[in-house]
């Protein structure tokens, strides 16, 4: 039951699987994620198999007996490792979990680090999806950002992708180093001439301790034209049926990301392998878990089987979920079903009444009665939107 102090998850959302692989063959200059560079030949793969089983073996408990919507092999670069490797990862998942027979099972790919053999090992494993790091068709903007593909690379890997699976997602950046209106025109009519169903399409943004961050380009485009670049995405490619559902993917009706939707929908992920987070829900409380960044350390500790791998533990606090609920809702274009807060939080949505009604002041939410759906206004400024949410 629902009291002042405890939250009550009648059903518990879909639940998703992500498996982090750390290493790429270099490390690009804006890169801040959780990757090291590494020479492919020197990987432990069987080490770093084992401590990825430990790591599952040691979260089975945490969501027994629950099925899986998706599964995503992220990283640093997956398609790094052996197609053996892919597939081991695979049968691992199988063995410990319950699949389901239409689970989305994607794999980023670097075009750098594939070739068509390799790929349809990956297919022969299991993967149903392909997600491509392509960032752009240009080959002087793929070197400035430090990519180890070219324009050659990303074209092959996409047509023996197509040639695979129905499912692909290719990933474009734009604002990059030296990049003209004229280039991302090209890269965008580039990759709609493969008909693609999914794009992901990110701004480059300099984080801090990234070697562009101390040592920045001194050709980035400016903010008119970066604003420019971003005004074109949404002409070009509702021209091929596309839709913006979310701040930076665009799909055909019946291709949205299941994984992603997961997350923007405040569903449940186990994440494992070094700095993957999870969120798991019980009837009772939500827990977030983090693991060591380190991959040598988190190998370490994984297979010693006494959770020291997981650098974090804890509860979510029922303060904080209206503020956690928004900030991934509210990034999708349609919105979500008012009815769904209490669905994934246990939580009346009168707890965030007095929050709500500051953001339909502020006009960046809509008075919808179904739906919590940002205005153009919010759209425009989702950040301030989000923050309001924040207890
Ligand atoms: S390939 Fe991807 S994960 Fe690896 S360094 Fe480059 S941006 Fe980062």
């Amino acid at each position: 039951m629902y009291s002042d102090d405890k939250i009550f998850i009648k059903n518990l959302p879909p639940l998703s699987i992500y498996i982090h692989i750390p290493w790429c063959v270099s490390k690009c200059p804006y890169c801040d994620f959780n990757s090291h560079s590494i020479d492919p030949n020197n990987i432990d793969e069987e080490l770093f198999l084992k401590s990825l089983r430990c790591d599952l073996e040691q979260s089975l408990s945490l969501i027994w007996n629950r099925s899986i919507i998706s599964v995503f092999i992220g990283g640093g670069t997956p398609s790094i490792l052996s197609v053996e490797s892919i597939d081991k990862i695979l049968e691992m998942i199988r063995t410990y979990l319950r699949i389901l027979p239409n689970a989305e099972i994607t794999i980023e790919i670097n075009p750098g680090t594939v070739d068509s053999l390799k790929m349809k090992g990956f297919k022969d494993s299991g993967i149903n999806r392909f997600s491509i790091g392509i960032q752009s068709f240009n080959n002087e903007n793929l070197k400035k950002i430090g990519r180890i593909h070219d324009k050659q690379d990303a074209l092959n890997s996409i047509t023996k992708a197509q040639d695979l699976v129905e499912n692909i997602n290719l990933d474009i950046m734009f604002s990059l180093p030296g990049q003209t209106i004229k280039n991302f025109i090209y890269d965008l009519k580039t990759a709609k001439s493969f008909n693609p169903n999914h794009l992901s399409i990110y701004h480059l943004t300099i984080e801090p301790n990234t070697f562009f961050s101390k040592n920045l380009p001194d050709d980035m485009p400016d903010e008119e034209t970066s604003s420019g670049m971003d005004d074109l995405i949404e002409i070009e490619l509702s021209e091929m049926g596309m839709k913006r559902y979310e701040v930076s993917a665009y799909s055909k009706d019946k291709f949205q990301s299941i994984h992603n939707l997961n997350y923007w929908t405040f569903g449940d992920y186990l994440g494992i392998g070094p700095g993957a987070h999870s969120k798991i829900s019980f009837h009772d409380k939500i827990i977030r878990q983090k693991r060591i960044y380190n991959p040598i350390i988190w190998m370490n500790k994984s297979i010693k089987m006494d959770n020291s791998h997981i650098i974090e533990n804890i509860c979510i606090l029922k303060d904080q979920l209206p503020f956690e609920f928004m900030l991934n809702v509210l990034r999708l274009k349609d919105g979500v079903n008012r009815r769904l807060f209490k669905f994934r939080t246990g939580l009346s949505i009168d707890v965030m009444k007095e929050r709500i009604n500051i953001a339909y002041k502020n006009k960046l939410l809509s008075k919808n009665s179904e739906k919590f759906i940002a205005t153009p206004l919010g759209w425009k400024f989702l950040n301030d939107l989000q923050m309001i949410f924040i207890k």
